[in-house]
């Protein structure tokens, strides 16, 4: 087994971990966990592609989808090297607490496939896309299972996946997928909404702990789609971006980073930490003063060995899975306010909802409606999350699973399936 794969299997285990440590607390018994812990589907594709230099290359993907008591499976489709099924199994999982927190009519659905886009021609990358959706194409649907954008998958993506989908089926489909361009029917706001989700959240978390947002000291980890717009925003608000990293290395400056002309000079893939020649390493960032740190970056990057360093005293995780189980009780013993993953990206897959809406009901919403739409959602998830959190004296992380879970488990429950 490759590091990879064990740590994929890890995250899993984690997941399930906490998932039966939601219900248990909430009442439920040994068989509401027995079908909450696995994907209801988890499919596996082979998707053969001809490559540029007149080869055929075949592409191992995956779909899970959760649980559909709610209504169908909803999530992104990644593509990344080192995508694997115990990942994509994981985060349909998580899809299924964002949109439990958030409220939205859904179940947790995800995909990835195997590859390495940025080694790929935008041809290669439409074919792949193509043969993704075809392979899947029994198997999804605008009311069984809606795909979306995740870790190197954009609007372009979404586009040839919409279209291959459209074809398949032979007629317009624009609710089969979310995060598409604004002319196919995408939504204003989707593609700067996780970032604004997490901004949300750091204004809330801000206020618990009476700290003010003007030179508010920041570090994002990450200089991706969630982490450079997060980046951005944060520095028009007036806080202090004092750190960001990209896959090469970090920057860190305790009198604030010039993240305008950081942003105009990274790459299609966010990098920009090379033009530099004061970077520190990715580990360091972590450990540097700071008030708010934001993980937007991959899994297991805040674990027992670094958590008893962290400076911050606010958490928001805007990447999937940065924190492990053993390292969230660290931080919370330690009094750090830590906004966990499932609550703080939601907005991603929120505004995906409003995608799916519009279409569905052919009638679009201003940039403004769709914020303030975002803003009461992601606010009121908060506030759910951390009162429970008080209330039943439990982590911030487990409280999420609690809220997350919740009406899966009682729609599960009416529906007869335990
Ligand atoms: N991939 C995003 C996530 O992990 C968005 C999913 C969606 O929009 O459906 O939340």
């Amino acid at each position: 087994m490759t590091a990879k794969t064990t740590d994929h299997a890890t995250l899993l285990q984690s997941t399930q971990l906490v998932i039966s440590q939601a219900l248990h607390r909430l009442g439920f018994g040994d068989d509401m966990t027995d079908l909450l812990r696995e994907p209801l589907r988890t499919l596996t594709v082979r998707i053969p592609v001809r490559m540029d230099n007149g080869k055929v290359k075949v592409f191992t993907g995956y779909r899970a989808q959760h649980n559909d008591a709610v209504g169908p499976t909803k999530g992104g489709v990644r593509f990344h090297p080192d995508v694997s099924e115990e990942e994509v199994k994981a985060l349909s999982i998580w899809m299924s607490l964002k949109c439990g927190i958030a409220d939205l009519p859904y179940g947790g659905g995800k995909g990835g496939v195997i590859c390495d886009p940025r080694k790929m021609s935008f041809g290669e990358l439409e074919r792949l896309s193509r043969g993704y959706v075809r392979a899947i194409s029994q198997f999804v649907g605008p009311t069984k299972d809606i795909p979306a954008p995740d870790v190197m998958t954009n609007s372009q993506i979404m586009a040839w996946m919409v279209d291959e989908y459209s074809r398949i089926r032979e007629f317009d489909s624009p609710g089969f997928i979310t995060g598409k361009p604004l002319v196919l029917g995408g939504s204003h706001g989707r593609e700067t909404a996780t970032a604004q989700g997490v901004v949300m959240m750091i204004y809330e978390a801000l206020k618990v702990k009476s700290i003010p947002l003007k030179d508010a000291r920041v570090i994002v980890q990450g200089f991706g789609n969630a982490g450079s717009y997060l980046a951005k925003f944060m520095y028009e608000a007036g806080a202090k971006v004092v750190g960001i990293s990209d896959v090469n290395g970090a920057l860190y400056d305790p009198n604030g980073l010039d993240i305008p002309d950081l942003l105009d000079r990274r790459d299609s893939f966010g990098t920009v930490t090379t033009m530099f020649k004061n970077t520190i390493p990715n580990e360091d960032l972590l450990i540097q003063p700071c008030d708010i740190l934001v993980p937007a970056a991959i899994e297991n990057q805040i674990t027992e060995d670094n958590a008893g360093q962290i400076q911050a005293q606010i958490i928001v995780e805007a990447a999937n899975g940065p924190t492990t189980i053993e390292a969230t009780r660290i931080v919370t013993e330690r009094g750090i306010l830590l906004v966990p993953d499932v609550l703080a990206s939601a907005g991603g897959v929120i505004v995906s909802y409003f995608e799916w809406v519009q279409n569905n009901q052919g009638y679009y919403w201003s940039e403004e409606e769709v914020m303030q739409k975002l803003q009461t959602l992601m606010t009121r998830g908060f506030h759910k999350v951390f009162e429970l959190h008080q209330l039943k004296q439990v982590d911030m992380r487990l409280a999420a699973y609690m809220v997350g879970v919740r009406k899966m488990a009682e729609a599960s429950r009416y529906r007869g399936w335990v």
